[in-house]
């Protein structure tokens, strides 16, 4: 269920300091021209904030004295605090993150040679109850706003070093080359704060990373599909994981409002979609329930005609889960199947399982509060 935009609470008290991580060029130029500067201010802000990561409004050179004493009284540039950072053996990291309302949400570095993804949470929580999911036994929900998408990324970006300075203006290889939009939440269901984020995380003059290198995954919000390709044009990613309506009602609730039918329609006609930009199909290898033969020669002719992938996700556990993951051979075996028919079909390594980080184990402990003042 999408959350209404009055339930996103901004963690900015009425009468503290702004954050300005978050806004765009167009917001940018209204704080600007509010303090009786010219609105190229703005554009000089944008790229201190965002392409250089500067904090502190002292470090803006090119401002005069007093606008950065102005800016200062009414603005803050503030990352998400860390609350905990874990670390897996194989190179992942967890950042756990507290929100101004004490909310958390993880984030995840995935390092691989010659670049690095970065997974990033939408929401605190996620409505959407997908039964292999831990982040779905998380009571507590709320959107994320734009400056907490964002901030996921500039404090990444702090941590890795990756801000390009006067002596290194420009950054080969970098660590955090590619953003997923695959951490907690349903970024569809937020879309408003994910696009906003999302374009200011593209913009040249800023983080610039381009839309290539941006996928954004959804169980299945089909309304907002077309949306996501026209106004943002980043990868779609699209968590299938049944190919039987009666199966994917019951593991991916959400088909109940938008079948696989319907959902399958949306991606044959995503903007842009064509052999050299596939939309990858996620499908989670549950053992014995959605991975025999028969479900993988059902899959490939399901997407016939779409330019795609198949990402093959053994099934990461969580304590109580209810489900076992495929055995190695039966992973093979299915994706065989469907590379034999065309599809790439690679299976995803499980990164960070050591610190719950891999693909559907990321829960944090935010309905802890609440679940204390129940009692
Ligand atoms: N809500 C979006 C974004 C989450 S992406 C979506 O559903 O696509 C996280 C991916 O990991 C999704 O494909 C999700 O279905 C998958 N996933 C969830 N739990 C998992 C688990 N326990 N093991 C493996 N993959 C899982």
């Amino acid at each position: 269920m999408p959350i209404s935009s009055e339930q996103f609470t901004a963690p900015v008290a009425a009468d503290g300091p702004v954050n300005l991580i978050g806004m765009d060029r167009a917001e940018l130029v209204a704080a600007v021209v509010a303090l009786d500067e010219q609105k190229f201010r703005a554009d000089q802000l944008f790229q201190w904030i965002y392409s250089r990561g500067v904090t502190d409004f002292e470090d803006m050179t090119n401002l005069s004295k007093g606008l950065r004493t102005k800016l200062a009284e009414k603005y803050v540039i503030e990352r998400p605090e860390i609350s905990r950072v874990l670390a897996s053996a194989d190179g992942t990291h967890k950042w756990l993150l507290r929100l101004g309302d004490a909310n958390e949400v993880e984030c995840v570095h995935i390092p691989e040679s010659e670049r690095g993804t970065l997974c990033v949470s939408s929401q605190v929580g996620c409505t959407l109850n997908c039964r292999f999911c831990h982040t779905g036994t998380q009571r507590l929900v709320r959107n994320l706003g734009p400056a907490e998408i964002v901030g996921q990324i500039m404090l990444a970006r702090d941590h890795l070093g990756e801000w390009p300075t006067a002596e290194r203006p420009t950054i080969y290889e970098r660590e955090l080359s590619n953003i997923v939009m695959m951490g907690m939440g349903e970024p569809l269901y937020n879309f408003e704060n994910v696009a906003a984020a999302l374009k200011i995380v593209m913009d040249d003059a800023g983080i610039a990373i381009s839309r290539r290198r941006i996928t954004l995954s959804t169980a299945g919000v089909v309304p907002l599909i077309e949306r996501c390709g026209t106004e943002l044009g980043v990868n779609l990613a699209v968590s299938l994981h049944a190919v039987r309506n009666d199966l994917r009602d019951e593991i991916v609730p959400i088909n109940r409002k938008y079948p696989i039918e319907e959902l399958l329609a949306s991606c044959r006609e995503y903007p842009g979609v064509r052999n050299s930009r596939r939309i990858t199909f996620e499908y989670v290898m549950l053992r014995d329930v959605n991975d025999s033969d028969a479900d993988a020669r059902e899959l490939v002719r399901l997407i016939k005609g779409i330019p795609s992938k198949v990402n093959l996700i053994p099934f990461n556990p969580w304590p109580g889960a209810p489900y076992d993951r495929s055995t190695d051979a039966r992973i093979e075996a299915f994706a065989e199947i469907v590379r034999t028919a065309g599809y790439p079909s690679p299976v995803r390594t499980p990164c960070g399982e050591d610190i719950m980080a891999a693909c559907g184990q990321l829960k944090s402990d935010s309905e802890r509060p609440r679940r204390f003042a129940n009692n």
